[in-house]
């Protein structure tokens, strides 16, 4: 039994998730990559697994020492597109709005390991102010991004006063939450924070998931609370060697999140991190998991294979398409789920 609250890399120890003799393997990669895990993150982990897929998540590893060249510090490009602190704009309709970069749990492969859990914490007023003020000069703008780290950490109060004054900006449409705390730290879903989240504009929330196991009841009350608020509930996966790279998990995963009113939304291709390497699995991999979902379970629970492309290009779809030019007569070929081709005729003329 793992003590509540958060546990950093010293409590490893006592809680058995980590032998005493890596201790120091672990504080050095404390010392460049934050750690920390809930108590219902800890209490989720079988310590007489050694390959235990949440373990893997968030216990952290000498592996992560060990940088591969294609490796990068801003794996997806986000300080190009970063006008002012807090703000990331890459795409002309949309924002990513940063209030915080600490997060209740630090995930091992996270694309944005090198700033979160560092300071400065959060985004001091002024910065904040800033940021609106960004958003509201844009008309442009029809949706917000709130992301972090995970806005979730913040208290209802601080959540209440971002969605109130983006509920004000007349241009903008959608308010939208990405954050893993409903799945990490589910007590942390009380009704004062699904009250801050109340607005005229339509506030979508995106949760992380990546493995069956860590949809426990306590993660469905949580979803519940949201769910019942009449917040529409999207997540996202991030595809990881040893962890969820087998279509058995993430099916369980895809429909366990389905069955919690959970529309799975992106599959994410790992992005190349520094000192995620072991995370890794190639796109060829992932096309061919991504195409066994498929005909396997309903469209509801298949979410956009995707990748951030390097350098902050932007975000892609890589599943393999089941339509291919050069079938007869200038038709296609179209693949059914089972894998056989089947023609379909040449498109109209313009
Ligand atoms: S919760 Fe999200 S932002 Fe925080 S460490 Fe995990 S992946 Fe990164």
């Amino acid at each position: 039994m793992v003590r509540t609250g958060t546990l950093r890399e010293q409590d490893l120890v006592s809680a058995r998730l980590v032998e005493a003799g890596r201790l120091a393997e672990i504080t050095r990669v404390a010392g460049k990559f934050a750690v920390a895990l809930t108590a219902d993150v800890a209490e989720l982990i079988d310590p007489a697994n050694p390959a235990d897929p949440i373990a893997a998540q968030f216990v952290p590893s000498g592996a992560e020492l060990e940088v591969a060249d294609e490796e990068r510090a801003d794996p997806i490009g986000d300080a190009r597109w970063s006008p002012i602190p807090g703000i990331v704009h890459r795409y002309p309709d949309r924002v990513l709005l940063k209030p915080t970069v600490l997060c209740p749990v630090y995930c091992r492969f996270c694309f944005r390991r090198e700033v979160v859990g560092k300071r400065p914490a959060v985004l001091d007023q002024p910065a904040l102010e800033r940021a609106f003020e960004y958003i509201r000069q844009r008309p442009e703008i029809w949706e917000v991004i709130v992301t972090g780290g995970d806005p979730f950490v913040l208290a209802p109060r601080r959540l209440t006063e971002i969605v109130r004054t983006l509920d004000q900006i007349p241009h903008i449409a959608v308010i939208r939450f990405h954050t893993r705390a409903p799945v990490v730290d589910p007590r942390r879903v009380t009704p004062a924070l699904v009250e801050a989240l109340a607005a005229e504009k339509a506030v979508y929330v995106v949760v992380h998931a990546n493995h069956p196991r860590e949809l426990t009841p306590r993660v469905r009350e949580a979803l519940t609370r949201l769910s019942r608020a009449g917040i529409p509930l999207l997540s996202q996966t991030v595809l990881l060697r040893g962890i969820n790279d087998d279509a058995a998990v993430l099916e369980a995963l895809f429909r366990g999140l389905v069955a919690m009113r959970v529309k799975p939304y992106y599959l994410h291709h790992a992005d190349l991190a520094r000192g995620t390497a072991h995370f890794r699995i190639g796109i060829a991999a992932g096309q061919r998991l991504a195409r066994s979902l498929r005909g396997r379970v309903s469209g509801l629970c298949q979410p956009t294979y995707v990748l951030d492309i390097p350098g902050g290009y932007g975000k892609v779809p890589i599943a393999p398409c089941a339509a291919s030019a050069g079938g007869e007569a200038g038709g296609w070929n179209v693949e059914d789920p089972a894998g056989v081709q089947h023609a379909y005729p040449a498109d109209p003329e313009d």
